[in-house]
């Protein structure tokens, strides 16, 4: 239970003055920006996250292709805040509300009161109702879904040079990357780049470089969000690494180590998931009107309609800019909607009026692998190394904390100049990891087969 305080059982309103308590559901960009933001300013403030650390998702694709580590990208929320006098971090997760009452109820039913609250709890992939899918084919939002991949990609090819080195043969490894978005055509371009280069030395009984990487996309052209140019660019750099990119080709069936795409059966031995949103249950629990995603409609100052106390800011919220787009569920948006909340909360304590949201939109960019990126940002755009090396110097300055930075680079350096991965540990033991990939037909160890009939029978 949590530890019950004097602070937390009584709303803050109701207690002369006494701040203003803000409430923050979830320490991801949004959440972790508002904290930052009401810093030093006379609130005090609770963040709740269900993870005690924050996570710079744009690179976790790269813990999934063990170029980098999670601590790299990864960093203790109560660490960031630290210096924030007025801010006190909460790990536990949230399930819901009492909105008469003004409180956040948590898993252990204990509930903290607000004055105001901003729920920035984030959105995961959706499997379009096909939650069942998720085993066969994980997504990547967290740090936990990011080593499991590794685990999955890594353990395919010990499994397939096992089974060479005791039956002299194994069929080339194949995988499948479902959804043509960033995450997808980054994914894709990496496991293309651990096949065909990283890895190409360290295995001697299969040949990696023929492994298959399959990217399916159900629209017309991945990285659909880029102008159509960018698009087709970045196809060619994925079909230049060596990923087969199907368009017009959705997924409609998973089984284990088999995806159906275009009424087609694809064997597989690791599938990822990299499309769909689903935003936290969190929203719906407002009573609030959503969106097909979960999103909440909310007012242009980014409050709930009927609940002017309460925001929802970043991947939750469903917001139309100017021109009739949604405000996309990017970093900076969650990061510029905490800023103008924030500013919000505390022009509501001066009696100031508030200000609507506008969304400046700065630009994207998307890697598709080694010295090949795409970058549109107005009419600018750019692509190959120029590009490539735009994307390393934005995602090094985001990143959180000195040393993260400076723990990127240098993997980031020795990776350029090696072609090496500096993750490439798979942790559990040996029964255990074959468990994980059970769709893997690995044969039962037995005896090797003598030297000389292995290297006839891989002729
Ligand atoms: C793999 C990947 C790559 C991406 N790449 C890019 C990119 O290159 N550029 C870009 O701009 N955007 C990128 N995005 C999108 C970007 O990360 C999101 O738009 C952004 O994180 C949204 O911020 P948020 O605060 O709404 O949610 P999040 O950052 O997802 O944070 C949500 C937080 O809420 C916590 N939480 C969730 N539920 C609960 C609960 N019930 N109780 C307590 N805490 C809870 C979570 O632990 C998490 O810390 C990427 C996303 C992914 C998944």
């Amino acid at each position: 239970m949590f530890r019950s305080r004097e602070v937390f059982t009584q709303s803050t309103s109701e207690v002369k003055d006494m701040p203003k308590r803000v409430v923050i559901i979830g320490g991801g960009f949004g959440g972790l920006e508002a904290a930052k933001q009401l810093s030093g300013k006379d609130v005090a403030v609770t963040l709740i996250d269900k993870k005690n650390h924050h996570t710079f998702q744009p690179l976790l694709y790269q813990v999934a292709t063990a170029v980098l580590s999670p601590g790299e990208i990864a960093s203790p929320i109560r660490r960031i805040l630290y210096k924030a006098k007025n801010v006190e971090v909460v790990l536990g997760e949230a399930k819901g509300y009492d909105l008469e009452n003004r409180t956040v109820k948590l898993h252990d039913s204990s509930e903290i009161p607000f004055d105001y609250l901003i729920v920035a709890a984030g959105a995961r992939h959706s499997y379009f109702g096909n939650d069942d899918w998720e085993d066969s084919a994980p997504g990547l939002k967290t740090v936990e879904d990011a080593l499991e991949i590794r685990r999955r990609v890594l353990l395919a090819f010990e499994l397939a040079e096992r089974e060479a080195i005791l039956t002299g043969k194994h069929k080339p490894l194949n995988f499948v990357v479902v959804g043509g978005g960033a995450t997808g055509v980054e994914l894709a371009g990496a496991i293309a780049g651990i096949a065909r280069q990283a890895l190409a030395k360290d295995f001697k009984a299969i040949n990696t470089k023929e492994s298959r990487v399959m990217l399916y996309e159900g629209s017309d052209r991945i990285l659909n969000s880029f102008a159509p140019d960018l698009s087709e660019r970045a196809k060619r750099d994925l079909e230049d690494l060596g990923v087969e990119v199907f368009l017009n080709s959705f997924v409609t069936d998973l089984k284990d180590g088999n995806v159906k795409a275009s009424d087609e059966w694809i064997e597989c031995d690791v599938a990822i998931w990299a499309t769909g949103v689903a935003a936290s249950f969190l929203g719906k629990e407002l009573g609030a009107e959503t969106d097909k995603a979960g999103r909440v409609l909310v007012n242009d100052d980014l409050s709930v309609p009927g609940k002017e106390n309460i925001f929802v800011i970043g991947d939750m919220a469903h917001l139309k800019q100017k021109n009739g787009d949604l405000v996309p569920g990017v970093a900076p948006a969650a990061l510029q909607m905490a800023q103008a909340t924030c500013k919000n909360i505390l022009r509501d304590l001066k009696n100031e009026p508030r200000e609507n949201f506008e969304y400046r939109d700065k630009g994207s960019m998307a890697t598709i692998g080694r010295n090949r990126a795409i970058v549109e940002a107005g009419s600018l755009k750019l692509t190959g190394f120029i590009a490539w090396l735009a994307w390393l110097f934005i995602h090094v300055i985001s990143l959180i904390g000195f040393r993260n930075k400076l723990s990127v680079m240098s993997d980031w350096f020795w990776a350029y100049v090696t072609r090496e991965r500096s993750a490439l540990l798979i942790t559990g033991d040996a029964e255990q990891l074959q468990d994980a990939l059970r769709f893997l037909e690995a044969k039962p160890i037995a005896e090797p087969l003598p030297k000389k009939a292995r290297r006839k029978a891989l002729k």
